[in-house]
């Protein structure tokens, strides 16, 4: 069980990675799975297309990690776009495919729903689906958290109240959205612990190789860049390899730092590149 792992005194390494975009992929998003297990992480995490597109390619790829590779994998699932009997059919396979546990998120608003589909959306919150996940399966429940404040929410402190509630729903774990300021980590590592929040919390690293991470993932993460990082692509961004060096030398640092303050796990969000991630692997370990 990947809570039992956390609970240790020694922290986790564990990846993100995400399904093939099309059919005939697979193969590759396979290959690319085995590279990452010859790092003999604790989990693999797939995610998951919001408007639940990528449902069957997430639990073949969460299958393929658990059974192929024999690791815990972790298949999330985003309810926004979800009925009860969607949610019940996922579950479904989930359960045929012997996946044990679910990253349980809300999701962002697909373009295709209008407003009054949004407004009237049957799990309001990710909460309201683990509350059903507990009650009608058995599958272990991690939850998403924020240290820099979900995009949605008025306050940090409403986001706590409402990650609580969350937790007391039923998770077992949190994963951090990904972010570049050990010391807001901290922060929230101490705002979780005023709440009374206990679970164990992975703390969500993603390498920045290329300035055109900026644009994309990380500009859509909301989290904020430290003057560090921000001179490092000011320096090497024109320079691919510089710049994937430098990149890789910032995470290997950050993460050695949360190490050194005891952090339960550290999550890389991989974007498919296992290269990077066994540079990464072999430096922190
Ligand atoms: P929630 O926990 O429901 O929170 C969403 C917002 O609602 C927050 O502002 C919260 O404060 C507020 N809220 C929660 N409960 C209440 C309540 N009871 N009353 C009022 N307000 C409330 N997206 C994907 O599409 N696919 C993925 O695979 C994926 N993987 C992710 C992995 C990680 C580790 C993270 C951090 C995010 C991931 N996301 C993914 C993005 C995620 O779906 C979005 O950030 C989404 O907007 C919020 O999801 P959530 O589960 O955190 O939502």
């Amino acid at each position: 069980m990947i809570s039992d792992l956390l609970s240790r005194s020694k922290s986790t390494l564990s990846f993100e990675v995400f399904p093939p975009k099309k059919e005939d992929e697979f193969q590759t998003v396979f290959q690319i799975l085995d590279s990452l297990a010859a790092l003999s992480p604790d989990f693999i995490s797939c995610t998951y297309g919001a408007g639940g597109s990528k449902a069957g390619k997430t639990v073949e790829i969460a299958s393929y990690i658990q059974h192929k590779l024999n690791i815990d994998a972790i298949a999330h699932i985003t309810c926004v776009g979800f009925k009860h009997s969607d949610l019940e059919q996922n579950c479904a396979r989930l359960e045929e495919e012997n996946i044990r546990h679910v990253l349980a998120l809300r999701g962002d608003r697909p373009t295709w729903m209008s407003d009054e589909q949004f407004q009237n959306r049957e799990f309001s919150y990710a909460s309201d689906m683990v509350r059903y996940l507990k009650e009608h399966t058995s599958l272990l429940i991690a939850g998403a958290c924020y240290p820099e404040k979900h995009y949605e929410a008025q306050t940090a402190e409403q986001d706590l109240a409402n990650l609580k509630k969350k937790v007391d729903a039923g998770v077992s774990f949190l994963i951090t959205q990904l972010f570049f300021d050990n010391d807001i980590f901290y922060r929230f590592r101490e705002r979780l612990k005023q709440m009374d929040i206990t679970v164990p919390v992975c703390a969500g690293i993603m390498p920045i190789t290329s300035s055109r991470q900026l644009g994309t993932s990380v500009t859509l993460s909301g989290s904020s860049i430290p003057k560090k990082l921000s001179d490092i692509i000011a320096r090497y961004g024109d320079d691919k390899d510089d710049m994937r060096k430098a990149g890789i030398d910032f995470a290997i640092r950050q993460i050695l730092d949360l190490q050194e303050h005891g952090v339960d796990g550290i999550h890389l969000y991989t974007m498919n590149r296992p290269q990077t991630t066994a540079e990464i692997a072999a430096a922190i370990r």
